[in-house]
């Protein structure tokens, strides 16, 4: 329903506009003059309004060019009905602001041809005042984050993949999302399925690699009983579980060629085939779908269909690696130790400068997965509040690029033991560690205890 503010001195003519806008469905609040107009339109920006230019106090004019200056009055719609009727009124009222002009006596079907123009048009402005409060709200957002959808990155790559998370989030294109193994490409397609318009309804990701072929369809498509042998009762597919929402299909490069050719039809048909069903079924599911693979190797390979390529990947999103993006680092270890503080119920955890230094050197093939896997095992292991480089899985705290300081840690940790005479717990208060460490690290280093009992 349309709220409309009617602004008319008139009574006879107030109630005559009044009633053919009631009839029409409007919701009426009418005012016999500017100021009164203006206190109600402060309070409750209405849509619609049906403004008379001589009134007594404020005129009509005056009433629009302030409407105009407000955020709302900006989008809404003026409807001028006055029986100033030269050339130069109407010059006036559109400059003030008015969106059209009716003069008096009012003719009510002339009038009722006008409000359906009005009603279209504040439809219009409605969706686009929303578009553009939905962008502010965005840039508002992330101006320069470090965090983006439940994706963390200050670094220039991710300020520019939040940039494109945006307009994937904000359309509701088909989305391919490339990336080495572990850069968080389910992250990414959950974000932007978390800040679409379809945020309400399901999301569900398939990992196509997992499963064999003909599972797949199944899985994806559903069945009927009897379709094949096993399948007892009707099975709903993703595709009928997730309507209205967004599917993600992760390692698409793997899907079989019949399947792609099944999947392309239900993108461009919008329905879907059940194994076994006589009649398809009306579905609307945006569709996500990711690969580490390289996509044009496999379609001159002959394994990927073009049709389905270029039909899958109509908005592409490249994650960058953790290696081209290593000040992100800090930033991404500090969100880890607080997820692991609250997930294991532990105090939070810092990490060592030297410990930082070095996962800065590390080359991270797996990525932000092999990162967080990191920082848990050594936040398990890690005693009192820091990690320390001690704490780092051995691959990490590396024996090639990192030799020196393991030469220091084991140097350390033999001078420890020779001071307390081979006594770990002893050993592990005077390193700040745990005596799980310290007893880690005599097997890591292969520290021979009863050596140093008896030196
Ligand atoms: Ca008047």
């Amino acid at each position: 329903m349309i709220k409309t503010l009617l602004v008319e001195d008139e009574p006879a003519m107030r109630r005559l506009l009044e009633d053919v806008l009631r009839s029409q469905g409007h919701d009426v609040t009418a005012c016999p003059d500017a100021e009164t107009a203006w206190e109600v339109f402060r309070r409750d920006a209405h849509a619609l309004v049906v403004l008379d230019l001589t009134l007594p106090g404020m005129d009509g004019l005056e009433f629009c060019r302030r409407l105009r200056a407000t955020p709302q009055g900006e989008y809404g719609t003026v409807l001028v009905v006055t029986a100033k009727d030269s050339p130069e009124d109407l010059q006036a009222a559109l400059a003030a602001g008015a969106d059209d002009y009716l003069t008096k006596p009012v003719e009510p079907k002339l009038l009722r041809v006008r409000l359906a123009i009005a009603e279209h048009r504040v439809q219009e402005r409605n969706s686009l005042f929303q578009a553009n409060e939905k962008i502010a709200l965005f840039e508002e957002q992330s101006r320069s984050r470090e965090a983006f959808a439940g994706i963390t990155g200050k670094s220039e790559p991710m300020q520019e993949i939040f940039r494109r998370l945006r307009l994937a989030a904000q359309s509701d294109v088909t989305v391919l999302i490339l990336g080495e193994s572990g850069t968080g490409k389910e992250l990414v397609a959950r974000g932007i399925h978390s800040m679409s318009a379809r945020k309400d309804r399901p999301f569900i990701g398939v990992n196509c690699s997992a499963m064999p072929e003909t599972l797949l369809a199944s899985e994806l498509f559903g069945h009927v009983r009897g379709s094949f042998t096993g399948a007892i009762r009707d099975k709903a597919g993703i595709f009928q579980v997730a309507n209205g929402g967004t599917i993600f299909l992760d390692e698409v490069g793997d899907m079989d060629g019949a399947l792609q050719q099944k999947l392309l039809r239900v993108l461009q048909e919008r329905e879907i085939h059940p194994v076994g069903a006589g009649r398809p079924e009306k579905i609307d599911v945006r569709l996500i779908t990711a690969t580490n693979k390289d996509l044009s190797g496999l379609l001159s390979a002959g394994t990927l269909r073009e049709d389905f390529y270029y039909r899958i990947r109509v908005f592409e999103i490249l994650l960058p690696a953790l290696r081209h993006r290593k000040e992100d680092i800090p930033l991404l270890v500090k969100q880890f130790l607080s997820e692991f503080s609250k997930s294991y119920h532990r105090a939070e955890v810092g990490i060592a400068r030297t410990a930082l230094e070095r996962l800065m050197k590390h080359g991270w093939p797996g990525n932000v997965r092999e990162l967080r896997n990191a920082i848990e095992r050594a936040f398990v292991t890690a005693s009192g509040n820091q990690i320390k480089l001690f704490d780092l899985p051995d691959e990490i705290a590396g024996r090639k690029s990192g030799e020196g300081d393991v030469k220091t840690e084991r140097q350390q940790l033999l001078d420890a033991l020779r001071k307390t005479g081979g006594n770990q717990r002893d050993a592990a208060k005077l390193l700040g560690v745990s005596r799980v460490t310290v007893w880690k690290k005599i097997r890591q280093f292969r520290i021979n205890v009863k050596d140093l009992k008896s030196a």
